[in-house]
């Protein structure tokens, strides 16, 4: 009874939810051991530079299969891990999966930029800097091939220590990402307050570029601002070859989505990257 009180939801609706309650407490049981045995992993998912068709990067994505429920989305559990004050674990544990993931490809010869998710409420009251500062001690890694993708940005209060935390964070060499750009969950106010270094687009405009002028037109100005102001800009979601040349002609830096590659596991990213340096080399080589 005592440990059921302590994993009681934060956010409990109505008398009605009994069930989603119960569903909850036993799906947080088997998220608090999958995170105490390590068995939450992450995917790979490369980005491109839109201009050369290179695979420069890739965004960290984690991942958690239950033996019994299979594949919970990371939305969800990423919640149930707020929920219960466990999201600077997660973060910790993805973080430094990630490290060592791009300490093996250093290891085979290549240097991507690895971009991890940090959801902005744990800029809040959390030491988010002090534990990315400590996962770069421990796995040690070129600070400037990481990229914190902050999400939820549209939960920040207070822009000035959210500031603070981020200019902290940056000293360490670390890139921002602003992530999920142009949806209610990340908001034009906080491109003002908050030193970032690049911009995501998110999929819901990218998807639409050539059913809707008015996305097309988002797009294309959002990659304008970024180039007149000094900001990357990425767009995910990219799932043909259509938006892709279009994406690019807009002057859109990077690119993601199902079209370049699915999220992969590390040494199918590590194949990937042999595969386009083989097919690079001979170029290079004709000196
Ligand atoms: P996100 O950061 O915007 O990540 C992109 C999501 O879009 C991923 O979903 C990815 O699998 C999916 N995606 C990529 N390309 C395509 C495409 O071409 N078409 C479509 N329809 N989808 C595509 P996923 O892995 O389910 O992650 C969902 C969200 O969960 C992420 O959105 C991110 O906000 C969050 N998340 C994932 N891993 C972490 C993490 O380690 N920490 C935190 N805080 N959040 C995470
Ligand atoms: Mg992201
Ligand atoms: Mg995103
Ligand atoms: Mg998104």
């Amino acid at each position: 009874d005592q440990a059921r009180e302590a994993y009681r939801p934060v956010f409990i609706i109505s008398d009605t939810v009994d069930d989603a309650e119960e569903w909850d407490y036993s799906l947080q049981a088997r998220l608090e051991s999958a995170l105490s045995q390590d068995r939450i992993s992450i995917k790979l998912q490369p980005q491109a530079d839109l201009r050369t068709g290179q695979i420069i990067g890739a965004e960290a994505l984690a991942r958690w299969v239950d033996e019994e429920r299979g594949e919970i989305p990371p939305a969800r559990f990423i919640l149930q891990c707020e929920r219960v004050g466990r999201l600077d674990e997660l973060t910790k544990r993805i973080l430094m999966k990630s490290l060592s993931a791009a300490e093996t490809l250093r290891q085979a010869g290549h240097t991507p930029r690895i971009s991890v998710n940090v959801s902005a409420i744990q800029f809040v009251d959390t030491r988010i800097a002090e534990l990315i500062e400590r996962c770069l001690a421990v796995r040690p890694a070129d600070p400037s091939r990481l990229t914190i993708e902050l999400t939820e940005t549209a939960r920040i209060e207070d822009f000035s220590s959210a500031r603070s935390v981020i200019e902290e964070i940056k000293a360490l060499g670390v890139s921002f990402s602003m992530d999920d750009f142009g949806v209610a969950s990340a908001n034009l106010e906080a491109m003002f307050e908050l030193p970032f270094d690049e911009i995501k687009i998110d999929q819901l405009f990218v998807q639409r570029i050539h059913s809707s002028p008015m996305a097309r037109a988002i797009v294309a100005n959002v990659s304008r601002l970024a180039r007149e102001t000094g900001l990357t800009s990425v767009a995910e979601g990219i799932e043909d070859q259509q938006t892709f040349t279009a994406l690019r002609e807009m002057g859109v830096d990077i690119g993601q989505g199902y079209h370049i590659a699915r999220p992969i596991v590390l040494s199918e990213l590590e194949k990937t990257l042999s595969l386009q340096k083989d097919a690079i080399a001979p170029f290079e080589n004709r000196g």
